[in-house]
């Protein structure tokens, strides 16, 4: 049987230079960054050599880049830390109900702890207006947080608009990048963005393994506290290996750019075609052309996203239903239902995800299977009547 692994929005595959540069620095190079000694400076340079790397792929300055543990962790602590620190300013919050948990959690400690959040629509695609932005913009308001593209639906938001505002207005922009970086050119300067965590393994680097970008000048606390690592942002002896391959995979991703864009986005829309031609009855989910070059969601009518994934499944196509990070629950997704769509129609939603490791075959592979299988469930669905 065919294995297609299409689920690269979950996580990704490693890159095989990434792999070698990791194996090499835990052979070879294990000391500890912090200790004075040789071996602890090796380490050091390594780090430092990692750090440009990732800087060099956002457009920031090295000393911008903070290794942290991945993804969650950088949204914590650019959404936390930077509360934490303008408590003078104000408490004021403004963000999207179509955030990743790791965001959306964050925002409720936070509102637990006295501070006032403003959630702003997002459209049938979606997507952010700017312009309601602007208007929920107050004097004691502090920080933007504003994903740039989404986990699940794929929506690329109006970022460069979204920036323009926050700077023209002083207040700061935080926008979870982890499933942009890598995946499509990012410039933190051009952009205006204050914060911006990003996460290895979402661009086949090692799980475990991320970074904040904080723009020179903002105003941060930590929220794990302990040694001075990380100059006093983020304690903890530093995943060396970690932070080595994911220097790597910046070095990568950035050289490879434009013909990964390219590959996948073609990938996609053949996908996506291929579906819209053969299935009746199914919505694309998401923007049809501001969305991540890898993202396909698509919601088939009369049938649970769930079933269409273990039927999947047992023709060897990895896919997901709602973000990896919620199944094992039935609730439809928070996305979906925030874009305005109904529950039923919101569980038929299926996501497969496109990464640098798939071929055509994959693509013509899952064209093969999927209708049958979307018409086997229907057919056992109360609620089909033939269409
Ligand atoms: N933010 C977004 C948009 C994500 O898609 C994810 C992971 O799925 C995260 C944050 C969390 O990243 P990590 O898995 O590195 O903690």
């Amino acid at each position: 049987m065919e294995k297609v692994y299409l689920d690269n929005a979950a996580t990704t595959r490693v890159d095989e230079r990434v792999i070698e540069v990791m194996v090499d620095c835990m052979r070879n190079n294990y000391g500890n960054p912090s200790s004075v000694h040789s071996f602890g400076r090796d380490a050091r340079r390594l780090v430092e050599n990692a750090r440009a790397q990732v800087a060099k792929l956002l457009n920031a300055e090295t000393s911008e880049i903070f290794f942290t543990g991945g993804g969650t962790e950088g949204d914590n602590l650019g959404i936390k830390g930077v509360m934490a620190a303008n408590e003078k300013k104000g408490r004021h919050i403004i963000s999207t109900p179509i955030e990743h948990h790791a965001v959306l959690h964050s925002l409720d400690y936070l509102l637990k702890t006295g501070c006032e959040i403003t959630m702003l629509p997002v459209d049938e695609y979606g997507m952010v207006n700017p312009e309601d932005l602007r208007s929920a913009i107050r004097t004691d308001t502090v920080l933007v947080s504003i994903m740039f593209a989404n986990n699940e639906v794929g929506t690329v938001q109006p970022v460069n608009e979204i920036g323009k505002i926050c700077r023209e207005r002083g207040v700061y922009f935080h926008t979870d990048a982890v499933q942009a970086v890598g995946n499509m050119p990012i410039d933190v300067k051009a952009l205006n963005i204050d914060l911006l965590p990003l996460s290895g393994h979402k661009f086949n680097a090692a799980k475990g393994i991320g970074a904040l970008y904080v723009r020179k000048g903002v105003r941060i606390l930590p929220v794990q506290h302990g040694g001075s690592h990380e100059r006093n942002l983020r304690a903890g002896t530093e995943n060396v290996p970690g932070i080595v391959g994911l220097g790597q995979a910046a070095v990568i991703a950035q050289a490879e750019m434009s013909e990964k864009v390219e590959r996948l986005t073609n990938l996609r829309d053949k996908l996506i075609s291929g579906i819209i031609d053969g299935i009746p009855n199914v919505k694309l989910n998401g923007h049809p052309i501001q969305r991540l070059p890898g993202n396909v969601n698509f919601s088939f009518r009369f049938i649970e996203g769930e079933s269409l994934l273990l039927n999947l499944d047992l023709k060897g196509i990895a896919a997901t239903s709602g973000s990896a990070c919620t199944s094992g629950t039935l609730d439809p997704s928070h996305v979906l239902l925030a874009m305005g769509m109904s529950h039923e129609v919101a569980h038929g939603s299926l996501r497969m995800t496109i990464g640098k490791y798939n071929v055509e075959r994959d693509i013509e592979y899952c064209l093969e299977v999927l209708p049958e299988i979307v018409l086997r469930l229907r057919r056992m669905s109360p609620l089909y009547e033939g269409i």
